[in-house]
């Protein structure tokens, strides 16, 4: 038998980034998600050949000090959590410090940022090399560029995987679209090799956030949808239903926020699919974009590296919460109401 021997951090993080380095979109995830938790007003998403060549994320978020900058590219360095009980009340959407090394494990990156106290901006560098990082001075406002070029290009093994551009760009746009679902008051645009393909700013009113889900989800699905809003015993449900009328043939319509975080859990689509039953013909699924918001200490996240799924602490509570309020929702739905051009 060979002996034991520590795994080089380069080794290290190549491995982790197998878990949340699929392909150029998950990057985007992570960037997006960083700006997010920044506080960023406005999120710029640019890329180039489906993201193969170049992933571009611009925010005019927080910044990170100088003084961090090192330590940002480093597995375990998170500026979100500090202690266990942090991680049980987690509030943003990263904490588990592991983007920004797995990603420049396996691509080139380099990350410019300012803080309101700096007077220039910083930037660091790293490709493939994380645990040894250049720092130089740079101009840049407020906020955090990153930008990631051949991806996977130490990797040949988990390049070859990269479907088309039109495919891998078809992600890049779906994670985009569920990140502007999911944060109404932060303004975003997307670019594909040059040219824009979504631009929206921040939605404050009420028909502000029906356009921008017309925009993001089709106009046929939001003049088709009621929109709901719900509260009971500590949670709350809001956003828009299809009527059964606007079922599709796939389940492609289907988006469910817990807290801000898009997810995929087998209890919310149980809770769901038992509401819409007697609605719906069995072969046909429902549209909707939901929004749950419980306290964040009755729920885990830390279940998945990716975050796509959510360990309740009560299930039953939230099961029943949503059944419940999905089916009145629908039951309320007169049939007049059933025919607006529905597809
Ligand atoms: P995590 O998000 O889990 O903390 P990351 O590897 O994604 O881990 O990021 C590491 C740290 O770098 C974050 O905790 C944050 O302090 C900082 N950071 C990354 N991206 C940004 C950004 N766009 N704006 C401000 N700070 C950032
Ligand atoms: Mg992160």
């Amino acid at each position: 038998m060979p002996h034991i021997k520590l795994l080089s951090p380069r080794l290290a993080n190549q491995i982790a980034a197998g878990e949340v380095v699929e392909r150029p979109a998950s990057v985007v995830k992570e960037l997006v998600e960083n700006a997010l938790d920044a506080g960023a007003g406005r999120v710029d998403v640019e890329v180039e050949q489906g993201g193969a060549k170049l992933i571009r994320v611009r925010d005019d978020g927080s910044g990170i000090p100088e003084s961090d900058l090192p330590l940002a590219l480093n597995r375990h360095a998170t500026s979100k959590i500090l202690t266990l009980d942090d991680l049980e009340a987690v509030g943003t959407l990263g904490f588990r410090g592991e983007a920004l090394a797995s990603i420049s494990s396996v691509a080139r990156l380099a990350l410019t940022s300012r803080t309101v106290d700096q007077e220039a901006a910083a930037r660091v560098e790293a490709e493939g090399r994380d645990m040894d990082a250049r720092i130089s001075p740079a101009a840049h406002p407020v906020g955090t560029t990153v930008e990631v070029r051949d991806l996977f290009f130490n990797t040949p093994a988990r390049r070859k995987f990269l479907r088309t551009e039109k495919t891998e760009f078809n992600h890049v746009e779906e994670c985009v679209r569920r990140q502007a679902l999911g944060r109404f008051d932060t303004g975003f645009t997307l670019r594909h090799n040059q040219k824009t393909v979504q631009s929206l700013r921040p939605a404050e009113s009420d028909l502000d956030r029906e356009r921008r889900v017309g925009s993001l989800c089709g106009r046929q699905f939001i003049d088709n949808a009621v929109m709901i809003d719900t509260e009971a015993t500590g949670l709350r449900l809001w956003g828009w239903v299809a009527l059964p009328t606007f079922s599709r043939s796939q389940a492609d319509l289907q988006y469910f926020f817990v807290n801000g975080r898009v997810i995929r859990d087998r209890l919310v689509a149980h809770a769901v699919r038992q509401a819409y039953r007697d609605v719906l013909y069995n072969n046909r699924h429902p549209a909707f974009v939901l929004y749950l918001e419980v306290d964040p200490a009755t729920v885990d996240v830390n279940v998945h590296p990716t975050k796509h799924e959510v360990r309740f602490r009560d299930g039953r509570l939230v099961h029943d919460f949503i059944f419940r309020t999905l089916h009145r929702a629908l039951a309320d739905v007169r049939p007049d109401d059933q025919f607006r051009g529905a597809v």
